[in-house]
């Protein structure tokens, strides 16, 4: 399989814009290249590549810098997939559900079919089931979320490594909540296999969602498309260098990800105390996956306490996603859950 083979003709033969930034690189200069205002903090354009960002990214992930895409936010890097790889109207992709409802709404936008496919009973991707789309030379696109969003289990690896030695399109794995998961990510697979894509985000366990960060490890081939149709300046000065500060200060990360981790643990068992609750299912990630008599119900309810959690009746039975807050937070909703009858 060869990733040129994949993408769109236009994009192939893309040729990007070239920023003025892009030409010189040397700080001892004196710019009047951009037409940027010469006073002020913030009045030149951002380092287009994110150079010192994505060392740390490197450093941390152990993915070489050349194989991370940097974006404002991972929704971004979804359309970007499917803006390279999937021509309008004729290409196809493929999701799970339930599922992050992202890869949908992209998909729409971009015109290009979705074929959604149930998770089993345990949350798992049923391999019978996809067969037949495996080999479809038009199902150019495949979003797997692991730990997934609602249900917040890890799909296999056995699955996952069959997929990436069957399908011949490329798998996108969407890792937003790795970092809560005892599992080790897979980003490092992106080095064996040519057709995995693995996202990752600052928005959760490093606590910037207000930022816009996330983050894309594949391939040079696919990074190299990425790069040429990103808008030159994507991230912002102020967000690099935020994202940069927060990258180094892995103690504060790691304290919050562990209390986030105790915290689930009680209110799971919390949960399980509450006689409406009917499932609470285990999570790899920082929300909890619940099964009540009555979604909709239950959710108003919560909402008088002046509580949000979200409703998932729609796409699962009397489900609601319920987020760990910080414990006076999760205070508020063990003590709102016991009240109510
Ligand atoms: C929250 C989330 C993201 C993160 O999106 P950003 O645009 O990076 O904030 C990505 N995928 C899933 C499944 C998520 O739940």
């Amino acid at each position: 399989m060869k990733i040129s083979d994949l993408l769109r003709d236009n994009i192939r033969n893309l040729r990007p814009y070239v920023s003025a930034r892009d030409e010189c690189e040397r700080i001892d200069m004196t710019y009047l290249d951009a037409n940027e205002c010469p006073f002020g903090m913030y009045n030149r354009y951002p380092d287009p590549y994110q150079k010192e960002l994505k060392a740390i990214i490197s450093d941390i992930r152990g993915i070489a810098a050349k194989n991370i895409f940097v974006s404002s936010g991972s929704d971004e890097i979804i359309d970007h997939l499917f803006r390279a790889f999937c021509i309008p109207g004729v290409d196809k992709s493929i999701c799970f559900t339930p599922g992050y409802a992202m890869y949908e709404v992209s998909a729409e936008i971009n015109n290009v079919d979705i074929v959604k496919i149930p998770l089993n009973e345990k949350f798992q991707i049923d391999i019978v089931a996809l067969n037949n789309y495996l080999h479809d030379p038009t199902m150019k696109l495949m979003f797997i979320c692991s730990p997934n969003n609602p249900t917040a289990n890890l799909i296999d690896r056995n699955t996952i490594e069959y997929i990436l030695n069957h399908f011949n399109g490329i798998l996108v794995l969407d890792e937003a909540y790795i970092d809560y998961s005892l599992e080790s990510s897979l980003v490092k697979w992106v080095e064996n296999y040519p057709n995995l894509f693995v996202l990752q985000t600052l928005s959760k366990a490093w606590g910037l969602a207000g930022v816009r960060v996330g983050m894309g490890f594949g391939n040079l081939e696919i990074i190299e498309v990425l790069n040429k149709m990103k808008a030159p300046y994507n991230v912002s000065q102020l967000s690099q260098q935020i994202a940069s500060d927060t990258l180094k200060n892995i103690s504060d990360y790691k304290a919050n990800v562990n209390l986030i981790l105790s915290e689930r643990k009680r209110v799971e068992s919390a949960l399980k105390q509450v006689e409406y609750v009917k499932k609470v299912f285990p999570s790899d990630a920082n929300f909890l996956f619940v099964i009540v008599d009555d979604a909709d119900k239950r959710y108003q309810k919560l909402k008088d306490h002046k509580i949000v959690v979200r409703n998932r009746d729609a796409i699962y039975k009397n489900s609601l996603r319920i987020s760990i807050g910080a414990p006076q937070e999760n205070d508020y909703l063990i003590n709102a859950m016991y009240d109510e009858k």
